[in-house]
């Protein structure tokens, strides 16, 4: 029996990455997905199709995770077209990298925004329709730059200790619904996000990670399985690194 059948999950920002891993391997463990993407529109309704193949209910929404008036009429718009919603993924996710002295308002703006704020809109609109339903699981795209700091990443490392504190936060408001909070915090995956960063640079990195490789879209998208499934339904609250032991 696969571990979500017939759950309703909600994956914002699958059109690549690490999202993209993670609409597909809930659809192959059974559930209806939906999903959003914001500028890959070609690859966002192209993915509608490949997950519909899969004989699962998959529909992809255009929506701005940042904008809290969208979230809400994609939350709306998700439960009437799937009947409610169990598993929300808050992936979607920037960066605008830069040294502190030379970060502009407008970076710090934009990745606070679109990382963080985004984290606050849909978590609140799923919070009616779960509380409805006496069930849910919320899981958040934080990461190892949340917890440890990254010279360069100030606005990144910052939304990303937010999400932490939100998702610890939210975990202690609505345990007593039944509504589960958790947080992954990957290291290094390879994705267009971190495909942008200097190849030595890159490289040094592997070689301090003690399992000497970066991290595949699909080994994140395990972990989102198990917290959104209900192998994990006594886990609430907490951070699990996806990291190939980066941070021990
Ligand atoms: P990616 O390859 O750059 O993909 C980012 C995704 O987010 C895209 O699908 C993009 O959609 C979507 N997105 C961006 N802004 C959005 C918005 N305002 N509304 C809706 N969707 C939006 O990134 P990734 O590497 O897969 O990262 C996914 C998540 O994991 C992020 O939260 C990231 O911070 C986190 N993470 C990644 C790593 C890593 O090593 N890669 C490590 C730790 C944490 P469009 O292209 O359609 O706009």
């Amino acid at each position: 029996m696969a571990l979500l059948q017939n759950k309703v999950v909600l994956v914002t920002g699958a059109s690549r990455g690490i999202g993209r891993a993670i609409a597909f391997k809930m659809a192959q463990e059974g559930a209806n997905v939906a999903f959003t993407y914001l500028s890959s529109v070609e690859k966002g309704q192209a993915l509608e199709a490949e997950l519909s193949a899969l004989g699962i209910k998959a529909i992809g929404y255009r929506s701005d995770a940042s904008d809290y008036k969208q979230a809400e009429e994609l939350m709306n718009s998700v439960v009437a077209d799937f009947g409610g919603i169990d598993v929300l993924i808050n992936n979607a996710g920037i960066t605008k990298d830069g040294l502190l002295m030379r970060m502009t308002e407008e970076q710090w703006d934009s990745v606070i925004q679109v990382n963080l704020k985004s984290v606050f809109n849909l978590t609140k609109a799923a919070t009616k329709p779960m509380m409805k339903a006496k069930a849910g699981s919320i899981i958040n795209l934080t990461s190892v730059v949340g917890i440890r700091g990254n010279a360069g990443q100030a606005n990144y490392a910052a939304s990303k200790a937010g999400i932490i504190g939100f998702t610890k936060s939210v975990a202690l408001e609505l345990g007593s619904r039944n509504i589960r909070s958790n947080a992954i915090a990957p290291g290094f995956i390879e994705t267009e996000m971190t495909g942008e960063l200097n190849a030595a640079a890159t490289e040094e990195w592997k070689k301090s990670i003690p399992l000497k490789r970066g991290g595949q879209p699909e080994e994140v998208a395990d972990a989102c399985v198990f917290l959104a499934s209900d192998m994990s339904k006594y886990i609430t609250g907490q951070v699990l690194q996806v990291d190939g032991g980066m941070l021990t």
